[in-house]
């Protein structure tokens, strides 16, 4: 695939003090990157903000006024403590939604396959009404709803982030035109994610939740993709696939206690070439600068290789899980 990377400096500007997501984590990705083959084949394109109206796509002005009064007047808390702006964060977190924009924009153009948006702030917890979770604007869901009123017309979004994508899936949970396909810790924050939610309405069905317990790892993963996010995708048939890419279900991340090493993203990544549509990332969590370091630039070298990646083979999943695949194939009939 044809391949891209969305960054701009300006992406450490969002300044959280003493928090887990800091500018650091994108010092590590890019430093990865440079360290790759892929420096110098791949070019790294800079964002452009997100306007107003797009931000409305997904989120009320009562939303957006409050984050950007909050920056503005100098920073504050905008959801109970873990989630905060700084003065430019506002303008940062435009910036990210619009990086996200950009990549559908670029991949529309026909100029490129891949795109990966390396931003900060994430957005996968805000829901159309509240930043949350360290998340400002949902820059997948604009990303998604950009892409509907562009051509676009069936997106999966793929979200392997340790956390479940509260806020996507809140989006999208009455659209049948995006089937959002979440892998994740549960019970954790923040709170939703149950197999049972499987959207509403002329929705019902396009929302898929594989819901994990803690301390899984390669050979749990590559079986939930294998029996359940890759045939449900297979099924819907997307023209574009959004990947919510987080890193915090690495094994040495600090907070998602999952138990992935660093080449399973690249694998996981692999497979989503069978699905033989552009992929857009966004980067989501991942709080261990040396796992970012490694695992982003596997990602998208398999995306530059067309998932051409050697598997590994990991056997038999946890007992636990081999019943939510069970579970999980039954809800979305597989069999
Ligand atoms: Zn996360």
């Amino acid at each position: 695939m044809r391949l891209a990377v969305i960054y701009t400096g300006k992406y450490k500007s969002h300044i959280t003090g003493i928090h887990i997501e800091v500018p650091q984590r994108l010092d590590a990705a890019i430093s990865g990157l440079q360290d790759s083959p892929l420096w110098g084949k791949v070019p790294v394109i800079p964002p452009r903000p997100a306007t107003r109206e797009e931000l409305e796509l997904v989120h009320t002005p009562e939303m957006i006024d409050f984050v950007e009064e909050t920056s503005l007047s100098g920073g504050g808390v905008l959801d109970v403590g873990d989630t905060v702006a700084s003065s430019e964060s506002y303008e940062v977190a435009c910036l990210a939604a619009g990086g996200a924009i950009k990549g559908i924009e670029l991949i529309k153009s026909g100029e490129y396959d891949a795109v990966a948006v390396l931003c900060r702030p994430p957005g996968h917890h805000a829901t159309p009404s509240r930043s949350m979770g360290f998340c400002i604007f949902n820059n997948a869901a604009i990303a998604a709803k950009f892409a509907l009123n562009n051509g676009y017309e069936k997106i999966g979004i793929i979200d392997w982030d340790v956390h479940h994508g509260n806020g996507t899936q809140d989006v999208f949970y009455d659209e049948p035109r995006v089937l959002y396909a979440s892998t994740h810790r549960y019970p954790f924050f923040p709170g939703t994610g149950r197999l049972e939610e499987i959207g509403e309405g002329p929705g019902a069905g396009y929302n898929v939740n594989v819901p994990l317990p803690a301390g899984c790892g390669n050979a749990e993963y590559m079986a939930v993709y294998k029996d359940v996010i890759m045939p449900v995708m297979k099924r819907f048939k997307p023209d574009l696939l959004i990947v919510s890419a987080g890193f915090d279900n690495h094994r040495d991340d600090p907070l998602g206690g999952m138990n992935l090493d660093d080449r399973a993203f690249a694998e996981i990544a692999s497979m989503l070439c069978e699905l033989n549509a552009p992929i857009l990332m966004t980067l989501e969590g991942g709080y261990d600068m040396h796992s970012l370091y490694l695992s982003i630039p596997l990602v998208l070298a398999a995306w530059a290789d067309d998932g051409k990646i050697q598997r590994r083979y990991y056997g038999v999943p946890s007992g636990p899980v081999r019943d939510v695949i069970e579970k999980a194939r039954m809800i979305h009939r597989l069999d």
